[in-house]
């Protein structure tokens, strides 16, 4: 069995030595398993390349690809999925905040065969900014209300994964990509493992806020219609509005023996927002499904099959 370990890395100099003293550790507790270490170098401009490039000229394991600029922690995950050939596969963080050490455990469950990944879960957020930990948490919350796919609060990247889940990511090839909701589409059984919370062993953070910000909004917007149906939903409720008016106005015409003007007008102006509204919902309705044809998700995944010759993805 091989295990495949993906480590997107973006000005990791100083947590990379350390880093790569717990892989070998942990890779010296599990002899029976042949190891694949492929590290991304996502456009670093400090010494990441070099580091990994001396390490990789004395340990065979270790695989390298470097990108011509930053295309982001993203990418660099889909670059390592479609570059590593373990039957095992996961993303692991170069800081050590997804602890190597989880690895044994990880494996073990997995072997069972019960479940197709063991997923990992921080159950505390301990270290990080306050401000951070509440929009994080708002994030979540909002986005299970309005979403399909389970996305859960504190998940880590850092799953091991069979190899038909590895294949079934690979063919997720959307542009706009949010591995969160994509690791939920996908299905599978998963298994949750939860951790305490680990600060980064070395360097900085790499996302800012701002990037955070962009990023959850990608999510919401790449696993969920709702923002789009919120036009309609607007629409009804102002021509609903324009009705009450309506009514009211007629019904003080009847026992007053005359219209109030103002009515009247709120009820014109209700009415033309709300007919907009609708029909702005009605086109956002047209832009989603333009929008889901272009991601060209697979119509299936399948995780089982007895079938030699069965056709992967329609
Ligand atoms: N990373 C990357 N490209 C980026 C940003 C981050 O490859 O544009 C890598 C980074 O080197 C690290 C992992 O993604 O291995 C997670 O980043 P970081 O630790 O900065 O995020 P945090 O843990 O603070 O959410
Ligand atoms: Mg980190």
């Amino acid at each position: 069995m091989k295990i495949s370990l993906i480590i997107p890395c973006y000005n990791e100099e100083s947590s990379l030595s350390p880093f790569y003293d717990e892989l070998n550790n942990v890779a010296a507790k599990m002899e029976s398993y042949e190891f694949e270490f492929l590290f991304i170098d996502d456009g670093s401009k400090d010494k990441t390349l070099e580091i990994v490039k001396a390490i990789a000229s004395n340990d065979d394991r270790i695989k390298y690809i470097s990108f011509s600029k930053n295309f982001g922690k993203e990418a660099a995950m889909y670059a390592g999925f479609c570059n590593c050939t373990g039957d095992y596969a996961a993303v692991m963080d170069a800081d050590m905040q997804d602890p190597p050490s989880l690895l044994p455990q990880m494996v073990e469950i997995l072997e069972q065969g019960e479940y197709d990944s063991v997923a990992t879960r921080r159950m505390t957020r301990s270290g990080e900014p306050k401000i951070r930990s509440f929009f994080a948490n708002a994030f979540y919350k909002i986005i299970n209300k309005i979403s399909d796919t389970n996305i859960v609060s504190g998940a880590r990247d850092f799953r091991l994964m069979k190899r038909e889940m590895v294949d079934a990511i690979v063919s997720m090839c959307e542009s706009n990509r949010f591995s969160k909701g994509i690791f939920g589409w996908i299905g599978f059984k998963t298994y949750w493992l939860p951790f305490e919370n680990v600060e980064r062993v070395a360097g900085t953070t790499k996302w800012s806020f701002y990037k955070l910000f962009n990023y959850s909004l990608n999510g919401i917007v790449s696993f969920s219609d709702f923002p789009i149906k919120l036009s309609s939903i607007l629409g009804v409720l102002l021509l609903l509005a324009s009705c009450v008016t309506l009514v009211g106005s007629i019904i003080f015409n009847l026992v007053n023996q005359y219209f109030p003007q103002n009515a009247n007008i709120a009820f014109i102006i209700l009415f033309c927002a709300g007919l907009q509204m609708l029909m702005l919902g009605v086109v956002g309705k047209y832009i989603s499904n333009i929008y889901r044809e272009v991601q060209r998700r697979p119509q299936y995944i399948i995780a089982q099959t007895n079938k030699k010759d069965v056709v992967k993805k329609p």
